[in-house]
């Protein structure tokens, strides 16, 4: 596939910038702070990406602007900060998430949904300390409640207090075990529509973007349904860049994208500092003009 533009990006991206020049203008428009999953504040995020040589970011917790909040009116200079959020939903019954950004905050309609996702999120860790209780963890919603310390509470905040109580011996381990996707605490079918979803976020004058396409494992043809759903929803943009892409995985979305008129959007998913996980900002200068999210933000 010659006329992928972003394969060339990608494979720079895996290869680590390490040493990268400061010139290249990073965007990332999917991160992580300790107001959901990730590890740092969202100050010490915006902080980070400002040294690694992000000149635009959006912070895109799960299910909460809590951390944009925080830190937008005092944004260190030199960076770029708008408004984000990862929001969980459903399409049948396939837990699908969409990226918001660039939407205004104060939207009474968003907020709606988003205490929605407050409260479907609190009646889920309910549901999944009473299985992790079936299996032999009693206390997982005390215990994951404290090491969330009042972020929005996910799974990942369980994996972190099934490893502190001694019952996994990794936190990979309790997703394989007990929360990763078909196990006993993977409760589905919670979440708002897809359709809803798009629509609290572009009725805030947002823009909405399909998150990590690939990440759910679909055949190549229900993907495509996915999509199509996405935009007749009035979905904007695919997610082209997620953390590391593997090889190819950027020529697929590419073929998406342009195949059903959409646009680009790309983030690093970043949640702490990890062998795995991709470091923040993606370098974007090999998207060809009129294809990124960032020219309308
Ligand atoms: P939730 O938003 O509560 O459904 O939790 C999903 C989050 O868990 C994702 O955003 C990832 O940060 C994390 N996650 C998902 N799968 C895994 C896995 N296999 N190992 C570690 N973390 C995971
Ligand atoms: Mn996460
Ligand atoms: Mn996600
Ligand atoms: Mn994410």
């Amino acid at each position: 596939m010659v006329d992928n533009p972003i394969l060339l990006l990608s494979s720079a991206g895996s290869l680590g910038y390490s040493g990268r020049s400061v010139e290249i203008a990073l965007i990332d428009f999917h991160t992580h702070s300790a107001a959901s999953d990730g590890t740092l504040s969202p100050r010490d995020l915006a902080d980070r990406a400002v040294s690694e040589g992000v000149r635009r970011l959006a912070i895109t917790d799960h299910d909460t602007i809590a951390g944009y909040l925080s830190v937008y009116q005092s944004v260190p200079s030199g960076l770029d900060l708008i408004s984000g959020v990862e929001l969980s939903c459903q399409w049948g019954r396939v837990g699908i998430h969409i990226v918001g950004l660039g939407f205004d905050p104060a939207s009474p309609a968003l907020l709606r949904h988003l205490e929605g996702l407050d409260k479907a999120r609190k009646d889920r860790a309910e549901k999944i300390a009473h299985t992790l209780d079936r299996n032999g963890m009693p206390g997982a919603l005390v215990g994951a409640m404290a090491v969330a310390a009042g972020a929005q509470i996910g799974r990942p905040h369980f994996a972190r207090w099934m490893v502190l109580a001694g019952h996994v011996d990794s936190e990979q381990l309790a997703f394989k075990q007990f929360l990763g996707r078909g196990k006993p605490g993977d409760i589905s079918l919670l979440w708002p529509t897809l359709d809803d979803t798009v629509a609290a976020i572009n009725g805030a004058g947002g823009v909405s973007v399909l998150a990590h396409p690939l990440d759910y494992k679909m055949t190549a043809t229900r993907l495509r349904a996915l999509t199509d759903a996405f935009r007749d929803a009035g979905g904007q943009a695919l997610e082209v860049i997620n953390g590391r892409p593997r090889p190819g995985d950027t020529d697929t979305l590419w073929r998406l994208v342009r195949e059903r008129d959409l646009q680009i959007s790309v983030g690093s998913d970043f949640h702490r500092d990890s062998p795995y996980g991709a470091g923040l900002g993606v370098d974007v200068t090999g998207i060809p003009e009129g294809m990124g999210v960032w020219e309308q933000l």
